[in-house]
């Protein structure tokens, strides 16, 4: 049996390492911007953008932090189940056949308009709720222009209404009509606060910030920020990293085990379709994890690489389900059993979420919320 102290690294084919102080690190930054009487109300959904939700939020916990907010109530089941106090928001919407479960394990519901909160008025029992106003992205949230829905809500007796709160969608750019955009938004939020206080509402907490917002405005207050991505010490993209003056300190890192050492003779293929041919003699290992991993299938046959021993080893062949193939022809001494780098550093070399992000075309915050359920995680 695996012995749960010891490092992953001393038996595990493929993990995450998590840089606990790189985590403390990055709350200590982002504490630094929040508005006045603002809390940090960590996003941890998609098992905390692939790092794990129950170490990172245990973790959090013990800093003092004692609100998240997740996706579904499946992800706020698997936070109490695992002993995490505090507030839980679910972000998202819940079937009424599980309202139960919100009751059950004491967690918040966002209320999608005012249809849902009809329905959810008709469970019977109070349940906590944050209000979510629609305020321009036109996802979730009863708009913002609906006064009158919006005041029919806070008169459902069986909602307990501890929160309203709307979501920015222009916020990271400081292209003017993004800022335009996003300037109307909180405008428009705020307003229907006083318009409801106005009436006679007991107003909740109000919150609008996700990790841009805090970052470019974080002049816009609010009770909570809602901070995924930047916790994480990663923005979307290499460029928004690079334009922004927090210190942020990446808390993942992903590594495999090499299982195999090859040498092509020049002519001689690798891999699923014959799709890497040996121009010479060329030296391979064959890592212990694959797409099903979480690494993008299309980082094959050269576009991606790994670390190994400080060297870049190119992605050769096209990656499979559980295993892949690099070229470590100019890397010696490389032996079974040694550590590939995925996302990190290795001696003055690093690969981060946004470099493969870039030769993916999308985001970080892809590349790490799909993350395999099969790498073992591990605080270090
Ligand atoms: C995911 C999410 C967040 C967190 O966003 P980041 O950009 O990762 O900080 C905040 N609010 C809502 C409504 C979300 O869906």
């Amino acid at each position: 049996m695996p012995n749960k102290t010891e490092p992953i690294f001393c038996r595990s084919r493929a993990w995450i390492e998590l840089d606990r102080e790189a985590l403390h690190h990055n709350v200590e930054e982002l504490q630094k911007l929040l508005p006045n009487g603002c809390e940090l109300m960590p996003a941890v959904k998609a098992n905390a953008y692939g790092h794990g939700a129950v170490l990172i939020s245990r973790e959090l916990n013990r800093l003092g932090i004692k609100a998240f907010c997740v996706a579904t109530v499946s992800e706020g089941i698997e936070l109490r189940e695992n002993g995490i106090v505090g507030e839980i928001l679910v972000l998202g919407y819940t079937h009424p056949m599980q309202f139960p479960l919100l009751k059950r394990y004491d967690l918040t519901q966002t209320v999608i308009d005012l249809p849902y909160a009809e329905i959810l008025n008709k469970y019977g029992q109070k349940v906590k709720v944050h209000i979510a106003v629609d305020t321009g992205m036109h996802r979730l949230g009863e708009p913002c222009k609906n006064i009158e829905n919006i005041c029919k809500i806070f008169r459902l007796p069986n909602l307990k209404i501890e929160g309203i709160y709307t979501h920015l969608c222009a916020d990271d750019t400081d292209l003017p009509k993004d800022r335009t955009f996003t300037l109307e938004q909180s405008r428009a939020f705020y307003s229907t606060i006083s318009q409801l206080k106005e009436r006679g509402f007991e107003c909740p907490k109000a919150h609008l910030l996700a990790s841009y917002g805090l970052i470019n405005y974080s002049e816009l207050g609010g009770d909570y920020a809602r901070i995924g991505i930047a916790l994480y010490g990663v923005l979307s993209t290499e460029a928004d990293r690079k334009c922004c003056s927090l210190s942020l300190r990446p808390v993942l890192s992903v590594k495999a085990r090499v299982t195999a050492l090859k040498t092509l003779q020049k002519g001689e293929t690798a891999g699923y379709g014959l799709q890497f041919v040996a121009d010479c003699d060329t030296k391979i290992a064959v890592l212990a994890i694959g797409y099903a991993d979480g690494i993008p299938r299309s980082l094959s046959c050269g576009i991606g690489n790994v670390l190994i021993k400080g060297s870049k080893a190119p992605i050769i062949g096209r990656i499979c389900m559980d295993q892949m193939l690099v070229d470590i022809s100019h890397i010696p001494n490389v032996k079974s059993g040694d550590i590939a780098v995925i996302i990190g550093q290795s001696g003055d070399e690093k690969i981060t979420a946004c470099d493969l992000a870039e030769q993916t075309v999308t985001i970080s915050n892809e590349i790490l919320s799909r993350l395999g359920e099969r790498l073992e995680r591990q605080l270090i």
